[in-house]
């Protein structure tokens, strides 16, 4: 990767956790974590524990964020969470377009680009999500996939919104599957996508930081982050064990 861009390892811990499970997880990163090891290390908790985490975290050096809003900043919106809420427990990130909410909840690009619209009116960085199923790949349509889901967000936000926001390649048939992309795989679609950005601005593509997602393990995490186009992580179930998430994360440091 290059020497100027930032790196960020973020877990997703999905709908997983419970108070007590968390404050062991959590006392075990601010142990092992900070943010002075040339890296950014990141915990995406659902809604309820974000109170949690913050309170835990203030001051580690570790942030947070959640995994998904509202596109609306406020009002009739039951069960919704604004991204002014999430910036009050002091979230820095928010996921959106991850591909459980667009395949669970038929989430269209469209609205994901107004989520990430949303998300940087309340001063969050958005984590946009994009990635091909596998029946994508095997027609060899992976990359007019990928540049369909970027372009929603690019139309709608322009290129400079990518200024602040972070973009990951989440292959959907890896998450979840202990199916990883080989190293040349993801960064073959990291370097489409850097390329794809570059045509619009070439310094905010240099910037862009470009996680890979998608069955990330600490076996696998050295190579995948050596890659010159990956710049860390978002980590699914890996993040939910203290050791292994530690463990990736170091190997984003080894990577500096
Ligand atoms: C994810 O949830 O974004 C993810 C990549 O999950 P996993 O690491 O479990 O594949």
């Amino acid at each position: 990767m290059s020497p100027g861009r930032g790196r960020l390892v973020a877990g997703n811990w999905k709908m997983h956790g419970s108070l007590a499970s968390n404050r062991d997880l959590l006392a075990r990163l601010c142990v092992s974590l900070n943010a002075n090891q040339g890296a950014e290390f990141a915990v995406c908790p659902p809604f309820p524990y974000l109170a949690q985490v913050s309170a835990a975290l203030t001051g580690s050096g570790i942030t947070w964020g959640a995994q998904t809003l509202c596109e609306n900043d406020h009002g009739a919106f039951t069960g919704e969470v604004s991204g002014a809420m999430l910036r009050d427990f002091g979230c820095r990130y928010v996921i959106v377009g991850h591909s459980e909410r667009r395949q669970l909840y038929s989430e269209s690009d469209a609205l994901v680009g107004a989520k990430f619209l949303a998300a940087q009116r309340s001063g969050l960085l958005p984590i946009l999500c994009v990635g091909e199923t596998l029946g994508q790949r095997e027609q060899g349509e992976t990359e007019a996939v990928v540049a369909r889901q970027l372009d929603a967000v690019v139309a709608l936000a322009g290129v400079s919104a990518l200024e602040s926001a972070v973009l990951a390649y989440e292959p959907v048939w890896a998450i979840g599957t202990g199916k990883t992309a080989s190293p040349a795989q993801a960064q073959a679609v990291h370097a489409f996508l850097r390329g794809k950005v570059a045509r619009m601005d070439s310094g905010i593509a240099d910037a862009l930081v470009l996680l890979y997602g998608g069955s990330v393990k600490p076996a696998n995490a050295v190579e995948l982050f050596s890659q010159p186009d990956i710049d860390g992580g978002l980590i699914g179930g890996a993040s939910l064990v203290a050791d292994d998430f530690i463990a990736i994360c170091k190997a984003a440091m080894r990577n500096s």
